[in-house]
């Protein structure tokens, strides 16, 4: 049941700090929306707080050490603004209760992402440090409203058990939203701007294995349905599940971009054994043939982790080979770090860090020269380009410079001109491109 306040619940400025993936973020928007909803306004800065969300990551170590170095700041804090109230929330609260208890001090309300409900009644409860007018703050636009690109949770947790990941642990198991709440969501975040919305999972193609019903695929066809949603994506698509019915919805569904992330972790089978994926490199090289002879042009885009628990240098060579081979847009490399909880953390850590490091900056030279290949191949083509906002340009005497994606999801920035605004599309004709972005001019009269 949604809680209710009444009118005289007093209103918060409430700042969410969220670190992590594209999920928290998502989650950081739904949280934003209820505390709207509730009578509560945006903070701009921890300055003009009266309450302060920690939407919170434990995937990597260093997620974890910025999560508590911010609770440390705002202990301090609390010292001179003792009714300031504190939330935390994200991943992190499913921490052993020895990890999170001496970072607690600070806070006054521990919720989960998907109930914020505990938030709402301690806000009711406290009364804001300060009491001082500020309509100007409620006017404001929320951060999320009004962005081009908006991401929405499909479906939360996972039920796979990679033996690295900490996301079962804390996210639970696989929870997908009922097809109408996402299509809701999606014509929401439209009206309040946005052309292209981003369905985010930690498997999205696992859409609905616990509904018996629905597959990402109908979720794709039913956003695309939306109108005014140009671009439809989809993220994190895991390589078991990678379906040619999927390929095939990039191909024919005009909305649904040519573009996928199918994370490959390794490309030794002995290590994607170790790491338990449900998946070899031959299957991986295959799933990639079927994806690239079924929808032409697509992006593919991965993630990579060198230094796992016994990774000898065959077993990294391997990974280098698959990245030469496959071509890959771009490669997310990670060194690996153990997390507490997983059943890799009981493993030696044989790999020394420096020999992680050196692998990781192995496979990033590689890669960069690729990306660098594959960027060119854009220079003279004039690919359509969906503008997300002006930013500053580079150096002093710089112009302020258009930032937007193609359908690949390749970065572009362009000189401004007349027409150009967040949420328009045009085409731009390519004159340069770097390994992790394109420049050009968008042509007159395309703006739409
Ligand atoms: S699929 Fe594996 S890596 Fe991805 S969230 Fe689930 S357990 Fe973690």
């Amino acid at each position: 049941m949604p809680f209710a306040f009444t009118s005289s619940a007093p209103a918060h400025r409430v700042f969410i700090w969220t670190i992590g993936c594209q999920m928290n973020r998502a989650d950081s928007e739904r949280i934003e929306r209820q505390l709207q909803s509730a009578g509560h306004a945006p903070a701009r800065s921890l300055g003009e707080a009266t309450a302060v969300v920690v939407n919170g990551c434990a995937v990597r170590e260093n997620a974890d050490r910025k999560v508590w170095g911010m609770l440390g700041m705002l202990k301090g804090m609390k010292k001179t603004r003792p009714h300031l109230v504190v939330g935390l929330t994200g991943c992190t609260v499913h921490a052993g209760e020895d990890e999170l208890a001496p970072h607690l001090a600070p806070v006054d309300v521990l919720f989960d992402t998907l109930n914020a409900e505990p938030l709402l009644a301690a806000l009711a409860r406290a009364a804001p440090a300060d009491t001082d007018d500020y309509a100007d703050v409620e006017a404001r636009a929320a951060p999320g409203r009004g962005a081009v690109s908006r991401f929405v949770n499909v479906i939360y947790g996972c039920d796979k058990r990679c033996t690295y990941c900490i996301v079962p642990f804390r996210r639970g198991a696989q929870r997908s939203r009922p097809l109408a709440e996402i299509v809701d969501e999606a014509r929401r975040c439209r009206d309040e701007g946005a052309r292209e919305i981003v369905l985010l999972g930690q498997i999205v193609n696992a859409y609905g294995f616990d509904l018996n019903g629905a597959r990402l695929v109908d979720v794709l066809a039913a956003v695309d349905r939306v109108e005014g949603v140009e671009r439809v994506r989809f993220t994190t698509a895991h390589p078991r599940y990678m379906t040619r019915a999927l390929a095939e919805a990039m191909r024919d569904i005009p909305s649904v971009c040519e573009e996928i992330n199918l994370p490959v972790q390794s490309g030794d089978d002995q290590v994607l054994k170790r790491m338990a994926r449900g998946y070899g490199a031959g299957s991986y090289r295959d799933t990639i043939a079927m994806l690239r002879g079924t929808a032409p042009g697509v992006a593919v885009t991965t993630d990579v982790i060198v230094g796992f628990c016994g990774e000898t240098e065959a077993h990294f060579q391997a990974s280098l080979r698959l990245v030469r081979d496959l071509r890959f847009d771009q490669v997310h490399v990670a060194a690996f770090s153990p997390r507490r909880g997983t059943a890799a953390a009981a493993w030696p850590d044989d790999v020394p860090q420096a020999e992680k490091l050196r692998r990781l900056h192995v496979i990033e030279q590689e890669q960069t020269a690729i990306s660098e290949q594959i960027n060119r191949a854009y220079v003279g083509q004039a690919p359509e380009v969906l503008f997300e906002e002006l930013t500053a340009g580079k150096g002093a005497a710089a112009e302020p410079r258009w930032r937007g994606r193609t359908r690949t999801n390749k970065l572009v920035f362009t000189p401004d001109r007349p027409g150009l605004r967040p949420g328009v599309t045009a085409a731009v004709r390519i004159g340069a491109a770097t390994p992790w972005s394109l420049r050009g001019a968008a042509l007159e009269g395309a703006a739409a």
